[in-house]
């Protein structure tokens, strides 16, 4: 069989497309051609701009949380919840895809983001059972 890709003697299947491809034409880190590999390079890429964008939404929210007022703001509260739902997504999706450095990057900064948001939630909810008893703040 001859290689889809460049036409010299395949030894191997894509396994993703399932074409015939040569040793030149395999990518070793995921075994697949290098057309398809490419692809799963460009995913791979995204996640890290992705996890970009939240270490850096992470590290404005750090910034905000050490101001008071911040500390009771309802949106940062959900901003923080809605980044970890994200990251879980992210951690499940470079799972299933083998993207080993997203994922301890996803784990690194989903702990951070704990960290963040542990003192903000039992800050805040103590300030609502102080309204409910009636403290005026
Ligand atoms: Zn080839
Ligand atoms: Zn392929």
């Amino acid at each position: 069989m001859e290689c889809a890709i460049c036409g010299r003697q395949a030894s191997t299947i894509c396994i993703r497309c399932r074409r015939p491809i040569c040793e030149n034409c395999l990518d070793k880190t995921w075994y697949l051609c290098r057309e398809c590999a490419s692809l799963k390079w460009e995913i791979e890429a995204d996640y890290h701009r992705r996890l970009n964008y939240l270490e850096n939404v992470y590290s404005v929210s750090k910034e905000k949380a050490k101001i008071a007022q911040c500390k009771n703001c309802i949106i940062l509260r959900e901003l923080l919840i809605s980044v970890l739902k994200l990251l879980r997504e992210i951690l499940d999706e470079a799972r299933k895809e083998g993207f080993d450095e997203v994922e301890r990057r996803a784990r690194k900064l989903e702990l951070k983001i704990t960290n963040l948001l542990l003192p903000i939630l039992i800050r805040q909810g103590i300030a609502f059972i102080d309204r409910n008893k009636g403290f005026i703040r």
